[in-house]
């Protein structure tokens, strides 16, 4: 490991993504695709190097990113596949789009005449090809997509009728897929499907990708796999919640979080710790302190709450996490040296701190803790067991 990386580093571990997908395609029916959901930087474990090892894997179709921004950095480095952009797309980016094969998801009536523009425009200078959307649903996110109703079908038929666009997708996201409790899912399911039976009649003929599946849905309901389904969240072996069944698919965590202690001290009974001494020692005590805090991500909403792994056992928190350290208590833990490995999320030994600990221990949301790990944090990437670039 570079020292440059010692104060913190997560390490992405790519073998474990590429045995989630397998699992993923294990898991659905022969023919089904994957769009590998890589947003906010592929969840932020990194988006390029996931989208790499994914370039070469038929069954995945390509990959959703968030925002048109996402897609173009795939394209800067030179990732080849279809890209869908998820959300609403401003028209300042449908020129780049056209020429680098990147999908925006379509729901707009002003989309469809700013799309076809671009495209005359393109042809003006010789392409000859149309471009290639995907139109969102809503079936009970109330987000973006239009209705599964008269309006919502003219709107498709009129997408459909563009000789500048080719509706190649048709999709809609579950807003209830990870409960326990799947009916109104199954319910949502069945008006998305009834309502492409309908355009499918209308129009004579079914849009090629017709897809609905996010994580969750992968997991607990195999009739929404359409042709193509959205891995998300388990592509990097973290859970859609809680109540999503853990015996269907083999998941195994790609990223772990990894510090190092920087300080030691003995300090008596009495002595308060970090900001607003909301921790008094209660007896001699040993802190450590760590070079992390919450402006790399790691939450504040640990102080007093959380642990880290120091030689393979369990360091509490002591006191607030600041802006860029914290303190633990290694009293228990006396082979703990200035320089020592600290984990902050992963294994160690025989102890483990996953994602979705860290966010009951802190009160949030393995998806949204995931994202936060920042910038300031280095990604160390490891394929075939070793070290990658
Ligand atoms: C984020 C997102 C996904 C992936 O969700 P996971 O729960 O992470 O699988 C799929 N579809 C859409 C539209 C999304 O916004």
């Amino acid at each position: 490991m570079l020292e440059e990386c010692s104060r913190v580093y997560a390490e992405v571990d790519l073998d474990a993504i590429k045995y989630n997908l397998e699992n993923i395609r294990a898991s659905i029916a022969d023919g089904v695709k994957v769009t590998a959901v890589i947003k906010a930087d592929g969840y932020g474990h990194g988006a390029v190097p996931i989208a790499r090892i994914m370039e070469d894997i038929d069954y995945v179709w390509g990959y959703a990113t968030a925002t048109a921004e996402e897609a173009f950095e795939l394209r800067d480095a030179g990732i080849k596949k279809p890209i869908l952009v998820l959300g609403y797309t401003f028209p300042y980016a449908y020129a780049r789009m056209l020429r680098e094969g990147i999908r925006p998801a379509v729901f707009r009536v002003d989309m469809l005449d700013e799309l076809c523009e671009r495209v005359r425009k393109y042809r003006a200078q010789g392409f000859e090809g149309k471009m290639p959307i995907h139109i969102a649903v809503d079936t009970g996110m109330s987000r973006i997509g239009v209705r599964a109703d008269d309006f919502g079908a003219g709107f498709i038929k009129e997408a459909m009728s563009r000789d500048e666009l080719e509706v190649e997708g048709i999709f809609t996201h579950f807003a209830r897929a990870d409960e326990a409790d799947l009916t109104n899912a199954l319910e949502r399911e069945k008006a998305f499907s009834d309502f492409l039976d309908r355009l499918c009649k209308e129009n004579g003929h079914k849009i090629p990708i017709q897809h609905c599946a996010n994580s969750a849905s992968i997991i607990s309901i195999p009739s929404a796999e359409m042709d193509m389904v959205r891995a998300g969240i388990i592509l990097y072996g973290l859970w859609p919640s809680e109540e999503v069944p853990r015996d269907k698919i083999q998941l195994r965590p790609a990223l772990s979080l990894h510090s190092h202690i920087v300080y030691i001290k003995d300090v008596p009974e009495g002595t308060p710790v970090s900001y607003g001494g909301t921790f008094v020692t209660d007896r001699m005590t040993r802190i450590a302190t760590i070079p992390v805090g919450y402006s790399d991500g790691y939450p504040r909403s640990l102080s007093n709450k959380g642990y880290v792994l120091i030689h393979g056992q369990k360091a509490r928190i002591l006191g607030r996490v600041c802006m860029d350290q914290f303190m633990v208590d290694i009293t228990e833990i006396p082979e703990a040296k200035e320089g020592d490995e600290v984990i902050l999320i992963g294994r160690d030994g025989d102890e483990v701190i996953t994602m979705e600990e860290l966010g009951d221990m802190s009160h949030r949301f393995n998806y949204e803790l995931v994202c936060d790990i920042n910038k300031r944090v280095p990604r160390i990437y490891f394929e075939n067991g070793k070290p990658c670039k």
